[in-house]
């Protein structure tokens, strides 16, 4: 992957566009039918701010930080937010205060409690479901096998808007691996579109390192961070 440390944010988001603009065309598709979330953990507000106009969405990993990201906004006009990290049940709460997006759905007990908590605030948060499709034991997501019950109950869930699914592709080179998976994600949300009737429009798929292969493989929504802002560096949140 090249990483473009001499030019501005907002230039490597326009690089980032091409790209997308380019995988869409040679698969069919329009540039329009895929969002670009700007990934922006462990970056500061300021850099957030130079990318947020040319972003869909800004994507966030933890509540936390994502809550004092918010506070510290002030007047410049605030972008969609979307929590695409693990959430605990014990923040959500705080999740549906700050995110107008939860993407990483996982669990029944964790649609449940969201529901209910969107229900008390009023608010009808959108979310998706997040499904590991890369097998990979230390990725977050539901099973395969827990989907078809996650799915019915967040279905049946009248403050929560369910869209669609997320994953994480497995990180590895092998083209046909990472393909592999985002064209299951993109199977199993076929299957849950006849399930549930629902348009389940969304499958946010694809990161720095395989977009374009998730554009290929139908994604609506990829979530760019080092591309964007570059490394990240841990040691500073
Ligand atoms: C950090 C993160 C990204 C962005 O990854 P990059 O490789 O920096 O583009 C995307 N999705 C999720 C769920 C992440 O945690």
């Amino acid at each position: 992957m090249t990483e473009h440390t001499d030019i501005s944010i907002k230039e490597r988001v326009e690089l980032i566009r091409e790209r997308i603009a380019a995988s869409a065309a040679a698969s069919g598709r329009s540039a329009s039918e895929v969002m670009l979330v700007g990934v922006t953990k462990t970056r500061t507000v300021e850099e957030m701010m130079q990318a947020v106009p040319f972003v869909d969405a800004i994507g966030e990993n933890k509540v936390q930080e994502a809550a004092g990201k918010k506070e510290s906004w002030g007047a410049a006009a605030s972008p969609q937010w979307r929590l695409i990290g693990h959430l605990q049940t014990n923040k959500a709460r705080r999740a549906i205060e700050i995110f107008d997006s939860i993407d990483s759905v996982d669990s029944v007990p964790l649609a449940v409690r969201l529901d209910r908590i969107a229900g008390e605030l009023g608010r009808r948060p959108r979310i998706l479901i997040e499904v590991n499709t890369a097998h990979d034991g230390e990725k977050t997501g539901a099973s395969e096998e827990e989907l078809p019950a996650l799915l019915d109950c967040a279905a049946g869930l009248r403050n929560l808007e369910l869209e669609g699914f997320m994953t994480i592709g497995p990180l590895t080179d092998d083209e046909a691996a990472v393909r592999g998976a985002f064209a299951r994600l993109r199977e199993l949300a076929e299957g849950a579109r006849r399930t549930t009737g629902l348009a389940l429009p969304v499958l946010s798929m694809g990161m720095s390192g395989d977009f374009e292969w998730a554009i290929a493989e139908g994604s609506t929504m990829v979530r760019v961070g080092t591309s964007i802002f570059g490394k990240r560096d841990y040691r500073a949140v």
